[in-house]
């Protein structure tokens, strides 16, 4: 079942169309995630999804709610991640949790969560003097006290270090496995890769590719990289001849080649024809950043 779907959605500003036509719906207890690069467009389409801007076109229902005519309803089953500027810096944590808690009929008990977000021993610190990690945690509780059916969360991890990044995925993967559904903006890939099922890559306003993050791989040109170190230099006119060679870089006496598996039997061939020998050879698969990258330049 479908709890967000959005259907040729467009929003311009001063004639500029920041989000010009994009569709996806996301399935009941997935992890979809929205990635694209700065100015795509991905804040104005999660905010359209959240009610919070009103579309110029298309359609958007949310549990089968349209968040700008129902935009109480949607409220109750969507848990939204606030901007900083949203709370006061006077608010103590525990009176943030429970002023939201209270905005719900039926809400999360908070103590937990806040257990779960570090946030305990900050009970009784004023939102103000937080670091910039407790404030992403304490704006994480905030956007789950209601015990939303659909988290959206716009750049979760953004200011964390990396050991509470990881604690976050954690959390986000636990909350899931709750059956809350997760929306997900982000820009880091390996976030992406790591939580995402599937991954609407928006690109100038539209989708460039919408696929698991092992789909966006395979789909992108270089799924496979093969690196290693000649014994002799080799001609890069033989090495662009191989069969479905993406990309070649020679750098520092090492040749970097992405392409497919088939690259990988021709670069063997190439090597024992000229009695070459690649020392250091590696074999790997691209990741998220490489498709990424090779999705958003093919759509410039
Ligand atoms: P992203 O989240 O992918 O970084 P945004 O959706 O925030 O992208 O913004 C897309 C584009 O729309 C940007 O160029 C931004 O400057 C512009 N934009 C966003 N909101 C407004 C607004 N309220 N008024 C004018 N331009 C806006």
């Amino acid at each position: 079942m479908s709890v967000i779907e959005v259907s040729e959605l467009r929003k311009s500003y001063g004639g500029r169309a920041v989000v010009d036509g994009v569709s996806f719906s996301v399935q009941e207890g997935e992890i979809f995630g929205i990635l694209g690069p700065n100015g795509a467009g991905k804040t104005t389409t999660v905010e359209c999804v959240e009610g919070l801007r009103v579309p110029d076109a298309g359609r958007i229902r949310v549990t089968g709610l349209d968040p700008v005519a129902d935009h109480e309803r949607v409220a109750r089953v969507l848990g939204a991640q606030l901007q900083q500027s949203e709370l006061q810096a006077k608010l103590t944590v525990r009176e943030a949790l429970e002023l939201y808690a209270s905005f719900y009929p039926r809400p999360a008990n908070w103590r937990p969560l806040a257990e779960r977000l570090g946030l305990t021993d900050k009970l009784a610190t004023r939102f103000g003097k937080l670091s910039g990690g407790q404030k992403q945690r304490l704006f994480i509780a905030l956007a789950l006290v209601g015990d939303p059916r659909v988290v959206v969360l716009d750049e979760l991890t953004t200011g964390l270090d990396p050991r509470a990044r990881r604690d976050t995925w954690q959390l986000i993967e636990d909350v899931r496995a709750a059956g809350v559904t997760v929306l997900l903006v982000t820009h880091f890939m390996e976030e992406a890769q790591r939580l995402c099922d599937r991954i609407a890559v928006i690109d100038k306003g539209r989708i460039a590719a919408l696929d698991t993050p092992e789909g966006l791989i395979r789909r992108s040109a270089g799924a496979t990289v093969i690196s290693f170190t000649p014994s002799a230099p080799l001609d890069e006119h033989d090495l662009n001849a191989l069969p479905e060679v993406a990309s070649v870089a020679y750098k520092d006496g090492r040749v970097t080649l992405s392409g497919t598996d088939a690259t990988v039997n021709a670069v063997i061939t190439l090597l024992a024809r000229h009695h070459v020998t690649a020392h250091q050879l590696r074999v790997s698969d691209a990741t998220l950043d490489d498709a990424f990258l090779d999705l958003t330049e093919a759509a410039a």
